[in-house]
């Protein structure tokens, strides 16, 4: 089975918490502060593996973790941090947030994409001694780890997509023209998996052929199997449209082609306005007759037009050199832009779950939700800030500190964020 779409969940570990310890020392009551740092959680992170070529890997396991850090302990010892989790995608895969459908990765140039990010350790008490605080009976917990439901979505990257009808000699034609070997066959649906082929046109040229399985009417209603299979000619550059010229399964070859065509179109406009050269193909089997009406009838509507007989390799070897002509004036294959998930969704989490804790005058604020917005805020840049405060008035954090007592000029810990109290 190919599978090219799948909701997975990525956890990366949580941070390891920062020791509370005192030195030990003969004649000494109490020594130094001494507490260690928390390790560092695991990230998730992908990686394009050119040996795969589908997400089957995927469809019994839904759920990545990696591992959390370690606490850290006394005599200034780090926890150990955690390996990260690398999970490997073909080529062509497109990571998106589930929830916005946010493109976080194009897995395509991008070889390595950190999808969630590990939770920094805790640092230990040893850091908070001041001449003041000599004493510091606190540290700080491990930032949580990134969690995250994606989508992936395998988007192959062929130059050229072959369309048209199950049977009309797509698998053939890729067959004599490159060095991938599809399966011909006179029935259905033989070709369950796009196989993408390598046409060289001489040393310093070729370019990526795709035979896209039987495209068939109602396909982009979810009919058949042509739906799925659009999502994959997205990104060529231009399309191949392979015709049965000669009905040799009893359909008019305009009638497919228009067909398919409106197939297309109601998939994604855009696809039906990508260029299109068309080939007739089987004109053995065509009278002369059927061949002339359908070649008058595809280039009075200004397409660039072919005919072949896909087996024998004739006029292939034209129609290969109109697609790399075609090719040279067009733009290179489609890259998905990666942005970041808008913060203002992730505020939809705010269950207003959090935990105010006051040590040694200084006010805690502990929330995995807000870990995870704090993460994504830019402490220089006034926006992002401004975005996280309001966060922190709408989520009752702020009425929370006031109803604890909080005085303006007292210490408030957010993870690793520090800041004097403001009203
Ligand atoms: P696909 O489903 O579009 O990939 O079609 P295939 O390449 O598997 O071809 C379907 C059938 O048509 C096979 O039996 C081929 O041998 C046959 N075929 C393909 N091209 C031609 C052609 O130009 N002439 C004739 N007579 N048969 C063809
Ligand atoms: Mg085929």
């Amino acid at each position: 089975m190919f599978v090219d779409f799948v909701k997975i969940t990525v956890k990366a570990g949580n941070g390891g918490n920062g020791a509370v310890s005192f030195r030990r020392e003969k004649y000494v009551a109490a020594g130094g502060p001494d507490g260690g740092d928390g390790g560092r959680g695991g990230s998730i992170i992908f990686k394009i593996d050119d040996n795969v070529s589908t997400l089957s890997d995927f469809r019994y396991k839904r759920k990545y973790k990696a591992g959390n850090g370690n606490n850290g302990s006394g005599s200034h010892k780090s926890g150990k941090s955690s390996e990260d989790l690398i999970i490997t995608v073909p080529r062509g895969t497109i990571i998106k947030e589930a929830e916005t459908g946010t493109v976080l990765a194009d897995m395509a140039e991008t070889e390595m994409f950190v999808a969630a990010k590990g939770g920094t350790g805790g640092w230990g008490n040893s850091h908070f001694a001041t001449a003041t605080r000599q004493v510091p009976r606190f540290a700080k917990d491990g930032m949580p780890g990134e969690e995250w439901t994606l989508l992936l979505e395998l988007k192959l990257l062929a130059d050229v997509g072959l369309i048209g009808f199950p049977n009309v000699g797509k698998s053939t034609l890729i067959s004599v023209v490159s060095e991938a070997k599809p399966i011909i066959a006179d029935y259905h649906f033989t070709t369950l998996i796009p196989v993408p082929g390598v046409v060289r046109m001489g040393p310093e040229s070729s370019f990526v052929i795709a035979d896209i399985p039987g495209i068939i009417e109602g396909a982009s209603e979810g009919l058949g199997l042509g739906h799925e299979f659009l999502r994959h000619i997205e990104r060529c550059r231009l399309l191949v449209h392979i015709v049965d010229v000669a009905g040799s399964e009893g359909r008019d070859p305009i009638e497919d082609f228009n067909t398919i065509n409106t197939e297309l179109k109601s998939f994604n406009e855009e696809l039906a306005a990508y260029p299109q050269i068309v080939a007739a193909n089987k004109v053995d089997l065509a009278a002369p007759e059927q061949l002339s009406r359908f070649r008058e009838y595809v280039t009075d509507k200004g397409y660039e037009y072919y005919e072949m007989i896909a087996p024998i390799s004739e006029g292939t070897k034209e129609l290969m050199q109109a697609v790399s002509r075609k090719l040279s004036k067009l733009p290179p294959v489609k890259i998905y832009k990666a942005s970041v998930v808008p913060m203002e969704s992730l505020a939809s989490k705010i269950d207003s779950g959090f935990d105010i804790k006051i040590e040694d005058g200084i006010y805690i604020i502990e929330a995995a939700w807000l870990a995870k917005i704090l993460s994504k805020t830019n402490p220089e840049d006034y926006e992002s800030l401004q975005y996280f405060q309001t966060v922190l008035h709408t989520s009752g954090i702020i009425k929370a500190l006031i109803k604890k007592g909080i005085k303006e000029g007292d210490t408030v810990s957010i993870y690793d964020l520090e800041f004097d109290y403001v009203p």
